[in-house]
């Protein structure tokens, strides 16, 4: 089949997913600054409180020097803003602003299914309660989803509407500048290491989701993000475990900084329907110290079959992976050069790819840029974009029932068909 090259007018008309962004990683300077003077909050002192980019007036051009950078080292470091940007979202304005943003930004680029992913427990204070915290921001991303679905052809069934759900996350690392939450969880809890009040913490998440539903909420999944070397996935097999016997659909951040061993304790101790990136799946060097059943270091073929029995797992079980293309590139600098990715590998076994932002303002990027990405990079026939635009969709943690769904990825298909017909991709 021929290579599909499609032009930005075009990217956008396509209908597309983002399952993979957070909430406060999207928040564009400009509404950053905006939230701040509403709440009457100074970034300068925000900024040295928090020890966090070193500004000096909290304007835009050093917003977007300091906090939302070009390029960042490590994903260490690439984490350091979600801090700074999180003391405007501990509001019920605060935070309803930030979603109907992010759900304008999205539908606004043919965006028609997104999952909203957020850390609660970085946006409590006293006073401001769970289902309160969640509620403002389903209240923004409807906002947004009325607006854009009070549409003619939307009303009249020729085109899919515009939906979104929400994922609660729990954090790997947590720290006493993530919020009062964290800092009241460190002063309650003393002589308890770094990994076991942040298991206690992401298992208070996981009921959350289930009260979110008890209460109509859309909340359709539990996630785990946050820093991963050295903070495995399975310390917090309670809440995954809690997840699976409730069926609330799970994913995971593994596979981003660590190696082929993350995934795979994701997938087979914590049960996930997705993996957050993914990156290293192939990364046959993560696993030069593993050891094998005889206590020796693996070798080469050893290795080389691990690898590939969780590349197969991944692929027969319809897993998806969560690509963020730009995110990757930011994160790890052997990724700068996005040549090096594992995009054509990850195609090459099958493997459900549904392509994600991250983080639409810390990373500069949108989904249409992710998409042109692709196809300037990867060679991509019609086939396989055609998977791509689907495959999120099949891939959602959808809220609702398993007939709606079908007959929402239904509509879609037919839509696309449509499109594709008229640009000529056939
Ligand atoms: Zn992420």
């Amino acid at each position: 089949m021929k290579r599909i090259k499609l032009d930005r007018p075009q990217i956008k008309l396509l209908p597309k997913t983002d399952l993979h962004v957070h909430l406060d990683g999207s928040v564009p300077p400009m509404t950053l600054q905006e939230l701040a003077v509403e709440q009457k909050i100074d970034l300068v002192e925000v900024s040295k409180k928090l020890g966090i980019g070193g500004l000096k007036s909290g304007d835009m051009n050093e917003l977007e020097a300091k906090i939302f950078k070009k390029q960042y080292n490590s994903l260490a470091e690439y984490l350091v803003p979600f801090e700074f940007i999180n003391v405007v979202l501990r509001s019920e304005e605060g935070l309803k602003k930030a979603a109907y943003k992010l759900a304008f930004d999205n539908f606004r680029e043919g965006v028609r299914y997104f999952e909203c992913r957020f850390a609660p427990q970085k946006h409590w204070v006293n006073g401001f309660d769970w289902l309160e915290i969640v509620s403002a921001v389903n209240a923004g991303l409807k906002q947004a989803a009325d607006e854009f679905n009070n549409n003619k052809e939307i009303k009249a069934g020729k085109e899919p509407e515009f939906k979104y759900a929400i994922i609660l996350c729990a954090m790997r690392m947590i720290n006493q500048n993530m919020g009062d939450y964290y800092r009241y969880l460190y002063e309650l809890h003393v002589g308890l290491d770094l990994q076991n009040l942040a298991a206690m913490a992401s298992l208070e998440v996981a009921k959350l989701v289930e009260l979110c539903q008890e209460n109509g909420l859309p909340v359709s999944g539990f996630d785990l993000a946050g820093r991963e070397d050295g903070f495995p996935a399975e310390v917090h097999k309670t809440a995954f475990l809690f997840c699976y016997e409730r069926g609330i659909s799970t994913t995971c951040h593994a596979g981003e900084a660590y190696g082929p061993e993350s995934i795979r304790s994701a997938i087979k101790h914590c049960h996930v329907r997705r993996i957050g990136h993914g990156t290293q799946l192939f990364n046959e060097k993560g696993l030069l110290n593993k050891k094998g059943e005889n206590g020796k270091p693996l070798n080469h073929q050893e290795r080389k079959a691990y690898v590939t029995d969780i590349a197969e797992w991944i692929a027969d079980n319809r897993i998806a992976l969560e690509v963020c293309l730009k995110s990757n590139s930011q994160t790890l600098p052997d990724l700068r050069d996005l040549s090096n990715h594992p995009f054509p590998s990850f195609l090459k076994h099958q493997i459900r790819i549904a392509l994600g932002t991250d983080n639409r303002a810390i990373s500069r990027v949108s989904v249409t840029d992710e998409y042109e990405r692709v196809m300037n990079l990867y060679n991509i026939d019609h086939k396989q974009l055609r998977d791509l635009c689907v495959g999120g969709f099949k891939a959602a943690f959808y809220p609702g029932p398993y007939t709606e769904k079908r007959a929402y990825i239904s509509r879609v298909i037919t839509y696309y068909k449509k499109l594709a017909g008229e640009m000529g991709l056939f």
